[in-house]
C-alpha cells in the first residue's frame, strides 16, 4: 500500500473491524447529514406506530460516508434483525431465495452496492418488494413449475456509490431515497473526537481539528488516519516529548509521513486535476476523455470523484467540459499561463 491510499474512502481488506468498533448504533451518536437522518426518524416513528415494516429505503453517496451504518441503525431503531449482503454477492435467484426466506418479521435486508444485482436477481427482487412474494422456478423444461413463496413484510435497505447505474424499475421501488454528502471538518472533529474515546487515544482539540481538515469529507478516513496519527504518537522517537498524545504538532508530523495533503485530495483526485491542468491547459475537458486519459470509468469519476472536487471549488461543470479553478492551480502551486502564452514556444 503506498502512504498516500490512506485518504482513499475504500476500505482496507484489514479496516472491517475498525469500522465495526468505530460505528455508530443509534442516532444520537451518528454525527451530521441532518436531513437524511430527520427524515429517517419521522419515517421510523411512523412505521413503528402503525406496527408496519420501514418501507424500503434507498441511501446513495461515496463510500466511506456512512450507508451501512445507518442501515444498522435503522434495524436497532426498528428493534429487528439485520441481514448484510452485497448485489455482487447476489449472484443466483437461489442465493436470493435463501437469504429472503431467513428474514423475520420487519427485519432489516441491507444490500451494498445495489447496482451491482444480476439483472435476473433484481427481478425476482421487484415481486419481494413489492408484494413480499416470491415466484420460485422447480425443475427445467416440460417439468418445470412455479412455486410461490410468501415472504414476511421486511425492509430493504439498499446502498449504492452509483445511483446513475440503477434501473428505474428498482428506483421506483424505494419508497424512502436519501443521498448522503461529504462532512464538514466540524462534523468530522466531533467523529474524531469521539473515536479517540472509544479507542482510547488521547488527543487535542487542535490535533483532532487538523486530521478532520484533511480528512476528504468522509468519516472512514479520518477514523482510519486517526489510528495512524497515534502509531506515530506512540511510536515515532522524535515525537516522545508529546507521550504518546496526538497534538497539533504530532498531527501534522504524522500526515505529511503519511504523504495527505492539505485538503486530503487522494491519487485519483490528484490524477483527475493534474491531467486537466498539466495536459489540458486547464480545460475544458469532455468527460470521456478525461477517463481515458486518468484511466476510470466516466460514471465513477461524475459520482464518486467529482462531487467533492467541486464541494471544494477545484473543478467546474461547463457545458463545455470540465475546467480546473484557480483554487485547484494554488493547490498544486502551478501557475495558469495567460491564453496565447503557449504559442510563444
Ligand atoms: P459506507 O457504507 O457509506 O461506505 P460506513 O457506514 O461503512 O460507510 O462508514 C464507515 C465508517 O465511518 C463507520 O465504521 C463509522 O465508524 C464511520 N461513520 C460513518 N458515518 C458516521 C457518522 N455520521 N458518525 C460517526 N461515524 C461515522
Amino acid at each position: 500500500m503506498r502512504k498516500s491510499d490512506y485518504t482513499s474512502p475504500e476500505r482496507f481488506e484489514n479496516e472491517i473491524e475498525l469500522d465495526r468498533t468505530l460505528r455508530p448504533a443509534s442516532f444520537d451518536e451518528f454525527s451530521g447529514q441532518s436531513k437524511p437522518v430527520e427524515n429517517l426518524k419521522i419515517f421510523i416513528t411512523a412505521a413503528k406506530q402503525r406496527s408496519e415494516p420501514l418501507d424500503h429505503v434507498l441511501l446513495t453517496g461515496p463510500p466511506g460516508l456512512g450507508k451501512t451504518t445507518l442501515a444498522y441503525i435503522i434495524a436497532n431503531e426498528m428493534a429487528s434483525n439485520i441481514r448484510v449482503t452485497s448485489g455482487p454477492v447476489l449472484d443466483r435467484p437461489g442465493d436470493l431465495a435463501g437469504i429472503l426466506t431467513g428474514l423475520g418479521d420487519r427485519d432489516v435486508l441491507f444490500i451494498d452496492e445495489i447496482h451491482r444485482l444480476n439483472p435476473i436477481v433484481e427481478e425476482y427482487l421487484y415481486s419481494a418488494m413489492e408484494e413480499y412474494k416470491l415466484d420460485i422456478i422447480l425443475d427445467a423444461g416440460p417439468n418445470a413449475r412455479s412455486i410461490q413463496i410468501t415472504l414476511p413484510p421486511f425492509t430493504l435497505v439498499g446502498a449504492t456509490t452509483r445511483a446513475g447505474l440503477l434501473t428505474a424499475p428498482l428506483r421506483a421501488r424505494f419508497g424512502v431515497s436519501n443521498r448522503l454528502d461529504y462532512y464538514p471538518p466540524e462534523i468530522l472533529f466531533n467523529i474524531i473526537l469521539r473515536s479517540a474515546r472509544i479507542l482510547d487515544v488521547k488527543i487535542s482539540e487542535e490535533g483532532a481539528l487538523e486530521i478532520a481538515r484533511r480528512s476528504r469529507g468522509t468519516p472512514r478516513i479520518a477514523n482510519r488516519l486517526l489510528k495512524r496519527c497515534r502509531d506515530f504518537a506512540e511510536a515515532d522517537h522524535k515525537l516522545r516529548q508529546y507521550e504518546g498524545s496526538i497534538t497539533s504538532e504530532v498531527a501534522h508530523h504524522s500526515l505529511a509521513a503519511l504523504e495527505v495533503d492539505e485538503l486530503g485530495l487522494d491519487e485519483m483526485d490528484k490524477r483527475i486535476l493534474r491531467t486537466i491542468i498539466e495536459k489540458h491547459s486547464g480545460g475544458p475537458l469532455g468527460l470521456n476523455t478525461l477517463a481515458v486519459a486518468v484511466g476510470e470509468e466516466p460514471g465513477t469519476i461524475e459520482e464518486v470523484y467529482e462531487p467533492y472536487l467541486i464541494q471544494e471549488g477545484l473543478l467546474r461543470r461547463t457545458p463545455r467540459g470540465r475546467e480546473a479553478t484557480d483554487r485547484a492551480y494554488e493547490h498544486f502551486r502551478i501557475s495558469r499561463r495567460k491564453p496565447g502564452q503557449e504559442s510563444l514556444f
